[in-house]
C-alpha cells in the first residue's frame, strides 16, 4: 500500500510530472479534483459552484517556478484571471503560491510579483489569499505576507496557516495583532516530527484550538477542512459563543465532499470552494491522493472505464 509520505514524495518528482503532462493523462485521471486546463474551464466550474450557493477561489496550478520568465507568465495568468472574474461576474477571489512567483529564485522577486497581483485585485475590489507551502518557506511566506499586509487592507490580502505545525498557534496570535485574515487548514506537505505533529490526533486538537482563537478574534477567517469533526467543532463553538454564521466561512477543495459543501451552504454558512486549474496539475493531484489513498482506486476505476 502506498503511504502518505510515498505519495507526497512522488508528487515532487519532476520526471513523473513531465510524463503526466506530456502524455495528456489529464482528463482521464484528474477531472474529479481539477477544473480543467484553461481559465475558461475553471470559469465554467466556478459558475456551477456559484449556482450551488458557494463562492470560489481560483488557483492556477504551478509551483516551484524556477525562471524569472516563468514567474512573469504566472503574473500575467493571474491578471487575466482577475480581469475575467470582473468580465463574467462570477463570485471568486484568487489564491496564489509564492514559489509560483519566484520565491525559490529570490524572495524579493516573489514579493514584487505578489504585490502586482494584490494591486490589481484591490483596484477590482477583489481579494488575494497567499497559500502556505512547505515548512522550509513558512517564515519567508509570513514575512512577505506581512509586508503586503502593511501596504494593503485587511480585506485585500490574507494568508494560510497549517495546524500540523507546532509554531502555528504562535503565528496565529502574532498575525491577529495586525490583524489579518487567515485560512486555517491541517497542512498538506510531508513534514518531519521536528516541526510538525506526527499524530493526526494532535493535528486535529491543534486545529480546534486555533479555530477557536480565530473565531473569537472578530476578524473574518476561512475554516478550510473536509473533516466533519472539525466542521462540527466549528459550528458548535460558533453557536456557543454567539458568533454569527456570516462572521467566517468554511472552505473546501473542488470535487471533495460536494455533498457537505452544498449542505453547509444550504444551512446558511459561507462556503468557498478552491478551484484549481492548469497544466501543472501533477503535484496538487498527488497531494490529494496522499490525503486519502482510497482515491487511488477511484481514479483507477475511471481510468479503466476509458
Ligand atoms: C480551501 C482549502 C485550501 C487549502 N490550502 C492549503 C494550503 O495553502 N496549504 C496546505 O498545506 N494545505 C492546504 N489545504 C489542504 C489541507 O491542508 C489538507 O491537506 C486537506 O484539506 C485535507 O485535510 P482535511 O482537513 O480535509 O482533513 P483530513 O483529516 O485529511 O480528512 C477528513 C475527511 O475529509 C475527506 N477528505 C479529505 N481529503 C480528501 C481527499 N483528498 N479526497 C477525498 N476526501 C477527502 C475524507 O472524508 C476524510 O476522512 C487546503 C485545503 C482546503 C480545503
Amino acid at each position: 500500500m502506498l503511504t502518505r509520505s510515498a505519495l507526497i514524495y512522488l508528487s515532487q518528482q519532476e520526471g513523473l510530472k513531465n510524463f503526466a503532462a506530456r502524455f495528456g493523462l489529464f482528463k482521464k485521471l484528474t477531472t474529479r479534483f481539477i477544473a480543467g486546463e484553461t481559465i475558461d474551464e475553471a470559469i465554467a466550474a466556478i459558475r456551477d459552484v456559484n449556482a450551488k450557493g458557494c463562492t470560489a477561489s481560483f488557483d492556477h496550478l504551478n509551483e516551484g517556478v524556477q525562471s524569472v520568465q516563468g514567474t512573469e507568465a504566472e503574473v500575467r495568468e493571474y491578471l487575466d484571471v482577475l480581469s475575467k472574474i470582473d468580465e463574467t461576474g462570477i463570485d471568486s477571489n484568487v489564491s496564489i503560491k509564492l514559489t509560483q512567483f519566484g520565491l525559490e529564485i529570490d524572495p524579493e522577486l516573489a514579493y514584487r510579483n505578489a504585490r502586482r497581483i494584490a494591486e490589481d485585485a484591490v483596484r477590482r475590489r477583489n481579494f488575494v489569499r497567499v497559500d502556505m507551502e512547505g515548512s522550509n518557506v513558512t517564515q519567508v511566506t509570513i514575512d512577505i505576507f506581512k509586508k503586503l499586509r502593511s501596504e494593503f487592507g485587511l480585506n485585500d490580502v490574507g494568508i494560510v496557516l497549517q495546524s500540523y505545525l507546532y509554531r502555528t498557534m504562535d503565528d496565529a496570535k502574532d498575525l491577529l495583532k495586525t490583524p489579518a485574515r487567515i485560512r486555517l487548514c491541517k497542512g498538506a506537505y510531508d513534514e518531519p516530527a521536528s516541526v510538525a505533529y506526527p499524530d493526526k490526533k494532535d493535528v486535529d486538537e491543534n486545529y480546534v484550538r486555533v479555530m477557536q482563537l480565530l473565531l473569537s478574534s472578530g476578524t473574518y477567517h476561512g475554516i478550510a477542512t473536509h473533516d466533519p469533526k472539525m466542521i462540527d467543532a466549528t459550528v458548535d463553538f460558533a453557536q456557543r459563543e454567539g458568533i454569527a454564521k456570516d462572521a467566517f466561512e468554511f472552505q473546501m477543495l473542488y470535487g471533495i465532499r460536494r455533498d457537505l459543501q452544498e449542505q453547509l451552504a444550504r444551512d446558511g454558512f459561507g462556503m468557498r470552494v478552491y478551484v484549481p486549474y492548469g497544466k501543472h496539475w501533477y503535484p496538487y493531484f498527488m497531494r490529494r491522493l496522499a490525503e486519502r489513498p482510497a482515491n487511488i482506486w477511484f481514479v483507477m476505476k475511471n481510468f479503466l472505464k476509458g
